[in-house]
């Protein structure tokens, strides 16, 4: 057997139970988005970790080495933003290929710290060794966020509504626009091509839902919003009812779509990478938020409800109701799922 053979999460579940020697203060190990540890009676320790590796993950010539450092970064203060927390201290560790030159690295470290700075992160260590071939780029980083405060993806309930915190589909579109050299006007491409290189962690938006108090679970979009929310639905035991007229849908993403002869929805549904955050809010308290979130300034998009039925279904424009299966990035496939 091999690793394709039963997919990330297939061994994720495999190793998961051999991990746990200590459990006291473990509040969630292996299968969230962050690690999440009691520190004491009332915060608690978050720690995320990702891996990056050159033409698994991306490709150095789609971008400069500072926006590629500020992208290895971003994706783990996702993944402290998922848990509702404030980020706080990073590790860096390299592998580098003998022919990349000192100027490429300090500029990646250059871009690294620029969005560290925005987060008010630390960089306060890591390893740096040889590779035989590619570049590989692994990231750690702490955050912390108060005990009653920590969303999981195993807290969600039936009658939830489902929330996005920007559009989906966006980075998908720009991987596409980068990978096959589309010649599409730079107006669109860009916020798109933007979404794919240099994506913005919703730490703010993470705060404003871990603090709502109505928040019953989150995740990161990093696979595609039908994986993620797959994530949440499985470890909470429930199924999702999406309703396509409410997916947004940016215009940028639908012209570069009618250029590329893509669907959106598809991008939307199964595209990687936005980093924008799922969330679960009690029914209840739906208008409440909305109306907090535009004084704040923050997007809400209510796109679904969570149902008892199991697996992830979608009511079309023309009413017919019909399954979505998770198909998200594969990393063993190496294609889509
Ligand atoms: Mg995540």
């Amino acid at each position: 057997m091999r690793l394709c053979d039963i997919g990330e999460f297939g061994f994720i579940d495999r190793i998961a139970p051999m991990g746990l020697i200590r459990p006291e203060h473990v509040v969630r190990g292996i299968g969230d988005d962050c690690a999440v540890i009691e520190l004491d009676d009332v915060n608690c320790l978050l720690i995320t970790t990702d891996l990056l590796v050159e033409r698994v993950h991306f490709q150095r010539s789609w971008s400069t080495a500072h926006i590629l450092g500020r992208k290895a970064l971003a994706v783990n203060v996702s993944d402290i933003a998922a848990c509702g927390g404030i980020p706080r201290d990073a590790f860096v560790s390299i592998a580098v290929p003998g022919h990349i030159e000192l100027e490429w690295l300090e500029s990646f470290y250059q871009g690294m710290t620029s969005l560290a700075g925005e987060f008010d992160i630390n960089v306060l260590g890591g390893d740096t060794t040889r590779s035989r071939s590619d570049l590989v780029i692994n990231v750690a980083l702490t955050g912390v966020v108060p005990r009653d405060e920590v969303l999981l993806r195993n807290t969600a309930q039936p009658g939830d509504i489902i929330v996005l915190t920007g559009p989906t589909g966006q980075s998908a579109a720009g991987c596409e626009i980068l990978l096959h050299q589309h010649q599409i006007p730079d107006s669109l491409a860009d916020p798109l091509t933007k979404a794919h290189l240099d994506p913005r962690p919703h730490v703010k938006e993470g705060r404003f839902l871990a603090t709502c108090h109505c928040c019953s679970a989150a995740i990161d979009v990093s696979d595609g919003l039908s994986s993620d929310l797959g994530h949440i639905c499985s470890q909470s035991g429930t199924g999702a009812l999406l309703c396509e007229d409410k997916i947004p849908l940016t215009e940028a993403l639908s012209s570069a779509c009618r250029h590329m002869g893509r669907d959106p929805l598809d991008l939307a549904l199964h595209g990687g990478e936005d980093y924008v955050l799922i969330a679960t809010i009690k029914e209840a308290s739906l208008s409440r938020l909305e109306d907090e979130a535009k004084h704040q300034g923050i997007d809400l998009f209510p796109i679904g409800i969570l149902q008892e039925k199991p697996g992830i279904e979608i009511v079309r424009r023309s009413g017919i109701t019909e399954a979505v299966p998770p198909r998200g990035w594969n990393h063993f496939t190496k294609t889509s799922e």
